[in-house]
Order: structure tokens, then sequence, then C-alpha cells
């Protein structure tokens, strides 16, 4: 097996039986992104050469004894919402196009400490709004088991990477189902998990209330063992969590005979496509093969999930992306009379379409007179799913579900039509709503070739009974 197909687990294990070194794994990787970057366009920035000086440091401290654990020299890909002290770090924005952060976020700061090596950031939606990839400044991302298709969005750069050997894994974000839905357009494994375990410091703000950073990895063990590295507590998040570690890996392997698991009927219903519904099926009959019961539930508030999430995340983006004044932050037009125009040009010039369109909507169902009929009502619908989700968990351990209702679309096909790209979200939302963890899991492909991913979702800290789903999953893949 090449170097750029093997699952972390098997590079770290390589590494540490000293049969691989750290630069031969950044060098290998390296050369592929220089093979296929071209055609995929899956990052925006590649740190090459750090990438081996740092490879290098990695290898000493291994003859030397000192090997600071499992994820010791294996590189990282990051998406460009995440701040990395000295790399550029835009967003893909023209807003923050030349934004180099003089901090880290606390994810990676963590990874850093485990000895990780960044190979570079990589392409996503502008402000993470969005769900093919193709909202970047820079240019499109495209999916690479077809590359008329889009990876999926927003953390499609991170996916389509760890998909075409680009990077053993990755991290990306998560507010509405931006690490769930480009794995499972580009079949990887991606979790975003429960709210406030993975610290937010240093990920820059979409909607603050729902944001979060999760790992993206060819296995399901990959992903706990990424995941376990970045979660902890951290004063730097004023809603981190303090809580005693259980470890996200203690579960894998132990199959899963006994586990209730529950299959919404609402979200296998209207506007999911065949091959992702029989997906779906197929996967718990596997699950039942091996011991689970499978039954049939079902959670009324899902069908207000999806207004619920816009309303929500475009008021939270209209607050934070108020900061981008072109006084103290982003881009700052060249030429204004006064301050008014400062403004208007800057933010005018500085933000895309999608971003725009997310902040007028925002604004409007934040204003005086609306607030309460729109704002206000989409609150009182997330009350409602988290009691629906918790009235549930009291019956079944996990749900699975799509990850999206339909495979990776045709670049260009939903860019004229936003709300077609917004319907695409309509499994995600409902545990970004909730807060609770997710898992979207590779479970085969479609006639065309294409992956389809399945979903998992279970109460709040359930992550290590998700991967164990999972890994059952992920075994009987063809
Ligand atoms: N596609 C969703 C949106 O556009 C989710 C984005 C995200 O999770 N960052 O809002």
């Amino acid at each position: 097996m090449s170097i750029t197909t093997m699952s972390l687990t098997a590079l770290s294990a390589a590494l540490q039986a000293g049969k691989i070194s750290s630069r031969e794994i950044v060098q290998a990787c390296i050369s592929r992104i220089q093979a296929v970057e071209g055609s995929i366009g899956a990052y925006i920035t590649t740190c090459e050469e750090a990438a081996l000086q740092t490879a290098d440091r990695s290898d000493a401290r291994r003859a030397a004894g000192e090997c600071a654990g499992p994820l010791d020299g294996i590189p990282v890909a990051v998406k460009n919402n995440i701040c990395i002290r000295d790399v550029r770090t835009t967003c893909a924005s023209r807003m923050l196009a030349d934004f180099v952060p003089p901090y880290s976020a606390t994810a990676w700061e963590r990874l850093e400490q485990a000895g990780c090596i960044l190979l570079g950031k990589t392409n996503m939606d502008e402000f993470a709004m969005g769900s093919a990839t193709e909202h970047s400044v820079f240019h499109p991302t495209r999916n690479p088991h077809d590359l008329t298709c889009v990876p999926g969005g927003s953390s499609g750069g991170s996916a389509a990477a760890v998909a075409a050997g680009e990077a053993p894994c990755a991290l990306g974000s998560d507010t509405g189902g931006s690490v769930r839905q480009p794995a499972a357009f580009c079949g990887v494994v991606g979790m975003r998990p429960t709210y406030g375990t993975v610290s937010r410091h240093g990920l820059v703000a979409f909607a603050s209330s729902l944001d979060t950073i999760g790992p993206l990895t060819r296995t399901v063990a990959d992903n706990a063992l990424l995941l376990d590295a970045i979660t902890g507590h951290d004063l730097k998040d004023g809603t981190s969590i303090r809580r005693p570690g259980g470890s996200a890996q203690r579960a894998l392997g132990m199959g899963v005979s006994g586990l209730r698991i529950g299959l919404p009927k609402e979200m296998l219903a209207q506007g999911v496509a065949d091959d992702v519904r029989i997906a779906v099926l197929q996967s718990a009959q596997r699950l039942e093969a091996q011991g689970a019961r499978i039954t049939e539930v079902s959670l009324p508030s899902l069908r207000h999930a999806l207004p619920a999430y816009y309303i929500i995340s475009s008021a939270e983006a209209s607050s934070n992306l108020a900061r981008y004044d072109g006084v103290r932050y982003g881009h700052r037009a060249a030429e204004y009379a006064d301050l008014e125009e400062l403004y208007l040009k800057s933010r005018s010039e500085g933000f895309g379409p999608e971003v725009k369109r997310r902040i007028l909507l925002g604004t409007y169902a934040l204003s005086a007179g609306y607030y309460d009929a729109y704002y206000q009502k989409a609150l009182q619908v997330r009350t409602l799913i988290k009691r629906d989700f918790e009235g549930i968990f009291n019956q079944v351990d996990a749900l699975l579900s799509p990850a999206a209702p339909t495979a990776a679309w045709r670049l260009g096909e939903k860019r004229t039509d936003p709300m077609e790209a917004y319907l695409s979200d309509m499994h995600s939302v409902p545990a970004s709503l909730a807060g609770i963890p997710a898992l979207s899991v590779p479970c085969g492909r479609n006639e065309a070739g294409l992956p389809l991913g399945v979903q998992l979702m279970g109460p709040h800290f359930s992550e290590a009974t998700l991967y164990r789903i999972g890994a059952a999953i992920e075994g009987g893949e063809g």
C-alpha cells in the first residue's frame, strides 16, 4: 500500500516501528499535491519547506527516543478559517486575503504539541457559508472521485485533500454540516463533536452558538485518534466544557451487539434520493446482523430545522461579520470620501455574494418588528428540536440517517438558486441546533461511482458510541 492511501493509524504504527520516516510521509504528500492539485484545488496555501523541516525535527525526536506520541510526525491539512500563527488564513474571502494571524487556534496548538505537521491550509466556501466549496474567492475545489462534481462544503478542501491522498487527515469546521456533508461526498469519515468539547478559540466565527471544529480522516479509528488530540477544556473559549476526559477511542472494536439504534422516519422521507435511502437501510441491516436493535422513530420538530438554522446562523453571522469594516479588521477600500463610504466600499468589495446574502438575511431577522416573528421563533424551534432529541435518546442509543439527501452534484448545478443548496443541509442541521455529536461514515458508492455517506447522531458526549457504531458500518464497505 502506498503512503498516500494509508490510514493515519497505519502510518503512525509504521513510524513508531521505524519502517518509515516522517520526512518520507511528508515528501509523499507533497509529491501527490504536486501531481493532482492542478485538477483538484484542495488547498489555498501549502507549506512544503516548513513541513519538511518540521518532519526532520520529528524524526530526530524519534531517533532520540523522545517521540511525543502516536501523532508525532503525522502531516495534517487545516481549513482556512482555523488560525495558525504566521500562516495566511483567508476564510477564502477577499476580506481576509492578506490576513496572517499572530496566534494559533487552540485545536491546532494541541496538534502541534502532539507532533503534527502542517501541510497547508485548505480551500472552503467563503466564511464557511456554503455546501459545495464553490463560494471561494480563489477557485472551486473538485471532487477527487469525479472531477465534474463538487466535493461538498464548506470544508470541501479538507475532505478532498484526504480523499485524494494529499493529506492523511485534516481539520474542518462544522456549523450546519460542513464537516459531515463533504466527508460523505468525498468518501471519508467526518465528525462534528459535541458543542463545547473542542475549543473554538482561533476559529474565525461564523455562527458562534453552532460553530465546531472536527476531524476528517480515512477511517473511523483515525478520526477518534485525532478527535481525542484536539478535545479539552480551554479558558480562551467561554463555551468550552470542563469535563473529565473519556477517550473517544475507548469503545472501538466493541461491536454493536445490544445497542438500540433508531431510524428517524422524517429523515428518510421526502427529498431523499433512492441510492441514499438504500444505503442507509443497508447499513441498518448490517448493524442488525451484528446484534444491534433497529427501530423506526419519529422526531416531528425536524421539519422546522432548516428554516430555524438559516435564521439563527445568519443572525449570528450578521453580528460576527460586523467587525470587518476596513478600519480595524479586513480589506480596506483604496479610495473613500468619508467614514460611511469607507464602510460601504470596503464591505461591498470584501464580501462575496453568498456572504452578503446571509448578512442581509440575518440583519433583517434581527431588526425591530421582525425579531419576534423570525429570530425568537427560530430559537423556540431550536428548543423543540433539543427536546425531541432528548426524548428519543431515552429510547435509543443513537440515530442512523443519511448524511445528505443526495450524492455529490455537478459543479455549478446549484450555484444559481441558493435555496437548492440550502435544502441539501436538511440532514445535518438538526444535530447542529441541538449541539449533539454527529459522525459521517462512508457506506459504499452509487451507480455513478460516487461515494455515499450515512450519519450517526447520539446524545451529548456520546462520541465513543458513534465511533463504535461507525466502525461496524465501515467494515462492510465494498
Ligand atoms: N451548508 C451550511 C451553510 O451554508 C453549513 C455550513 C457550515 O457548516 N459551515 O450554512
